[in-house]
């Protein structure tokens, strides 16, 4: 059994078989699917997924490629909307994204500070996209967190070995996709190894960055399967084992999602 911790089913991608992708998920072990916002006005489209399907669920923030859009949405607008629905499990997605560049690095900062601020008091994991930030994610969590300490989660990680270290150090969770399989991907191989089996996670980030098996083809939650066979065998563990292991991490962070 696994669970795939990150996910887009509201994208068009999926418009005309979600039923079928859902279906595919439950049959390759894949029990439990969150569905990420990238912004709070689209959040009745997510909602509406989480309760058309039993086994979705989702976060509400604002991706930082859309920063600038949401600037209004303040940190008691995501607590409020969170609180609200018991099938939001996580504040984000919000963070850095310096390799696209399309909001200035001050709009991310203060989106992502709100959504920390939000994952402070209501105890929800942050989701947290980084993206050729290194720097500034690391400076940002280590000041945020010496305020007081939240939840979070390096989705889809593709940094560097330092913000490994920081984000583990802060207590944070990490969580690998699809780029863990690809041939090129030796260096981030090389830091999954030096993270706790106890805090790692596995996603696909669908509908981008299908794992190796399915390369190039449009990607959906059941093919998470192929990235835990690879976190497997960097630690050097059974899947059956980094399976167990991963879905016992995901109901530990996402505290309010339901066990099985
Ligand atoms: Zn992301
Ligand atoms: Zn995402």
């Amino acid at each position: 059994m696994l669970i795939d911790t990150h996910c887009h089913l509201d994208f068009a991608d999926f418009a005309a078989e979600r039923d079928a992708i859902v279906s595919r998920a439950h049959e390759a072990g894949v029990r439990q699917m969150v569905t990420i916002s990238t912004r709070v006005r689209k959040l009745d489209g997510l909602l509406a997924l989480t309760e058309q399907y039993p086994s979705v669920f989702c976060s509400v923030g604002t991706h930082p490629n859309n920063a600038g859009e949401e600037l209004d949405i303040q940190t008691e607008d995501l607590v409020r909307l969170a609180n609200a629905h018991e099938k939001i499990v996580a504040i984000g997605e919000a963070g850095l994204d310096y390799f696209y560049d399309t909001q200035t690095p001050a709009d991310q900062k203060t989106g992502l500070i709100r959504h920390i601020a939000a994952a402070r008091e209501t105890g929800l994991p942050l989701v947290i996209h980084s993206r050729s930030a290194d720097e500034d994610m690391g400076e940002i969590l280590t000041a945020e967190s010496g305020k007081g300490a939240f939840p979070f989660i390096l989705h889809c990680f593709s940094s560097g070995a330092e913000l490994a270290r920081i984000g583990v150090e802060l207590g944070g969770y990490v969580s690998f996709s699809g780029i863990l399989t690809f041939p090129k991907s030796e260096d981030l191989r090389a830091i999954a190894k030096t993270v706790p089996l106890d805090r790692l996670l596995v996603e696909t980030d669908a509908p981008y960055l299908a794992p190796k098996r399915w390369r190039g083809k449009r990607n959906e939650p059941s093919y998470v399967v192929n990235t835990a066979e690879v976190l497997a065998e960097c630690m050097d563990v059974s899947y059956e084992e980094i399976a167990r292991i991963t879905t016992e991490n995901a109901f530990r962070i996402f505290s309010k999602m339901p066990g099985l």
